[in-house]
């Protein structure tokens, strides 16, 4: 199996990043690519990694465990993009960069615990529910405030710990990418407020996939999650 396309892939988006971010006034340092890699085998993460991706997004924590062990000698980071079971919070907590989808007290309180009792920092986003979808995880834009108060107040920094970076966001699949910005304004939106109501820097956005990235980073985004346009369809069914 030969992922030459892969390179090519990534060097068309990364253009299509840097011209988002021109066309947006943006300094595209500010944006980072996360290479979505779910489904995909290690090889292709490999091959990603070779043309210049830094950062994978993983949605699966059996997935991403087996894939971090199997490819432990690269130089990058692994971001969890999924929902979280709190069965699988012990599991995850310490192996991911960020946790993208942290989306009530419970899950956020067994992550915070495991994370001390490994005296590491875990970095996390809240996911927000902003087209108010039944079948979608994340909190509804109105409990926000309350669960980001909630979790703040379980931060204890010296002692390792979550630490709430922002805000995720998973909207409707629309086909025009232009309707769903109004999505994408909400979440930056919801950041503004939340950095004032709590006093402080809250300093990512995770928003825009391969459909919609260009309108995401023209909202604010400053990690997009882009699986499809770089590794191509994703087999239907998830043998882990
Ligand atoms: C799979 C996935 C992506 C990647 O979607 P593409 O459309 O393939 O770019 C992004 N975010 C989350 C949360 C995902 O589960």
């Amino acid at each position: 199996m030969s992922y030459d396309y892969i390179a090519d892939n990534v060097a068309r988006i990364r253009q299509e990043l840097d011209a988002a971010c021109h066309a947006a006034g943006r300094d595209p340092a500010g944006v980072a690519l996360v290479a979505v890699s779910k489904f995909h085998p290690a090889a292709a993460v490999a091959a990603a990694a070779a043309a210049g991706c830094t950062v994978f997004g993983e949605s699966y924590v059996q997935e991403c465990l087996e894939k971090q062990a199997a490819l432990a000698h690269l130089p990058v980071q692994w971001h969890f993009i999924g929902h979280i079971q709190s069965r699988k919070a012990r599991e995850l907590a310490g192996r991911a960069a960020l946790i993208h989808a942290v989306d009530s007290l419970k899950v956020a309180t067994l992550l915070h615990k495991h994370a001390q009792e490994q005296c590491t920092v875990q970095p996390i986003l809240l996911q927000v529910n902003v087209g108010c979808e039944a079948q979608k995880h994340g909190v509804p834009p109105e409990n926000l405030e309350a669960l980001a108060r909630q979790v703040v107040q379980l931060e204890a920094p010296s002692h390792g710990g979550i630490r709430l970076d922002g805000l995720m966001c998973l909207p409707p699949w629309l086909e025009d990418p232009e309707a769903v910005r109004p999505f994408f304004a909400q979440l930056a939106t919801l950041r503004d407020r939340l950095q004032q109501t709590l006093g402080r820097h809250l300093p990512h956005l995770s928003m825009g996939m391969s459909h919609d990235f260009m309108q995401a980073v023209a909202e604010g985004a400053t990690l997009v999650r882009i699986g499809t346009a770089i590794f191509g369809e994703r087999p239907c069914t998830h043998a882990a």
